[in-house]
């Protein structure tokens, strides 16, 4: 019997990612996405047996671009596509697994939209488009936030009145849980640990930034919150600020909450603090040039990010090891060292050349001799949420 292929699919506001991943192989049959969606510049561009290719779909929106994707989705998989996977950002209190998608779990999903108002109503855009476009394949939502469902009651409770929690959900949820799940496999793995006796910290650091605390498995605690903004310095986004900054940008500059929302998500973070980039490549890139906006943000992003895995240690019982990932984590050996560096109390060191060797893919140990485990693994999403379908399938 061929193995299995799962079509993944993740919808922003005016994007598709795909992927199809295959049970037991390791590259995509298929990868790509569709960009500038409702756009005169509306593009699908995708890989499928490493060759590349694109097709321009003016003004096309998500519909169009699931539809124009079908074909090539069927030559990739070849009659072997066994499910659709999509990921929901936010999965609420409801969802502490993958789900299949029936009327009732359509329901729960759109309920949580008031969580996540930019995302959810996108990722329901996607999901009824794939259900009509592929009516006969089961579909399965995967969530975000899901593998912070085991928080303990300490960590996830804001120090507000009960009733904003009991009756509105306001709590800390956290996200990146798809990819805490995948590199802390992937850590046991690597060092020949068993996950269910073993204890991590990691720092996911691409465009979003968290950390997580992961004990035997389970996360017991994540630096995202009610929403994404929660925690460290990201590219755009200014993580932790004082909630008293909202009143007063109110009263003093007189903004509206649309106005505090947009700086705080799209103008702060990297980007704010250098005045320059949300690229963590193009900040090195100028640092090394005396860009004095570019050095400042790396150095508050790296204390910042160094203070926060401090914060996650009070919920492991022992240190197995820190792991980094994302595009940032995985291929930024200044950013490992310079984090690192502030975090001596927990015996923390690196093996300069492993630190500086092991980018763009590579995954292993980057600890100096004697000091605690300090792994770099790339992350896998995709992969992760197709096993998930998979295993929820079969
Ligand atoms: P997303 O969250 O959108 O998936 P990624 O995980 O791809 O993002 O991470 C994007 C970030 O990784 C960007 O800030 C980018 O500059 C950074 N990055 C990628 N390669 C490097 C590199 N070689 N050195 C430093 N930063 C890098």
């Amino acid at each position: 019997m061929p193995a299995h292929n799962i079509l993944v699919i993740n919808c922003g506001s005016s994007s598709i990612k795909f992927a199809v991943v295959n049970q037991t192989h390791a590259p995509f049959a298929l990868s790509g996405e569709a960009e500038r969606l409702g756009s005169p510049e509306a593009v699908l561009n995708w890989q499928l047996a490493g060759e590349k290719a694109s097709l321009k779909i003016a003004n096309g929106d998500h519909r169009t671009a699931l539809t124009q994707l079908l074909p090539i989705v069927e030559r990739a998989a070849g009659g072997t596509l066994r499910g659709i996977a999509h990921r929901v950002v936010h999965g609420g209190e409801q969802f502490a697994s993958a789900r299949r998608l029936d009327a009732d779990a359509l329901a729960a999903i759109r309920a949580l939209a008031p969580l996540a108002p930019l995302h959810i109503p996108v990722n329901l855009l996607g999901i009824e488009a794939a259900i009509e476009l592929f009516p006969t394949l089961p579909q399965v939502a995967v969530f975000d936030t899901a593998f912070h469902q085991t928080l303990p009651e300490h960590a996830f409770r804001y120090a507000l009145p009960e009733h904003l929690y009991r009756e509105h959900g306001v709590r800390r949820y956290g996200f990146h849980g798809t990819s805490y799940r995948f590199v802390s496999h992937r850590a046991a793995e690597l060092s020949g640990l068993s996950l269910g006796d073993s204890s991590w910290l990691a720092a996911h650091l691409g465009n979003g930034c968290s950390t997580c605390a992961i004990v035997n498995g389970q996360s017991l605690d994540t630096s995202m919150g009610l929403t994404p903004l929660e925690g460290l310095v990201m590219g755009s986004r200014s993580g932790d600020v004082d909630p008293n900054l909202h009143s007063h940008l109110a009263r003093t500059l007189g903004w509206s909450l649309e106005q505090i929302e947009q700086m705080l998500n799209q103008d702060s973070g990297l980007l704010g603090l250098s005045g320059l980039s949300n690229d963590m490549r193009s900040l090195e890139q100028a640092r090394d040039q005396g860009h004095a906006g570019a050095s400042l943000a790396i150095e508050v992003f790296c204390y910042r990010l160094a203070k926060s895995l401090a914060a996650m240690s009070c919920a492991l019982p022992q240190l197995d090891g820190l792991i980094f990932t994302g595009g940032i984590g995985e291929n930024s050996p200044l950013i490992r060292s310079k984090t690192v560096a502030h975090l001596k109390l927990l015996n923390l060191a690196l093996d300069k050349p492993a630190n500086a060797r092991t980018i763009r893919g590579a995954s292993g140990p980057i600890q100096a001799h004697g000091h605690p485990r300090v792994l770099v693994v790339p992350t896998n999403e995709e992969r992760q949420i197709a096993l998930d379908t998979l295993a929820l399938l079969n």
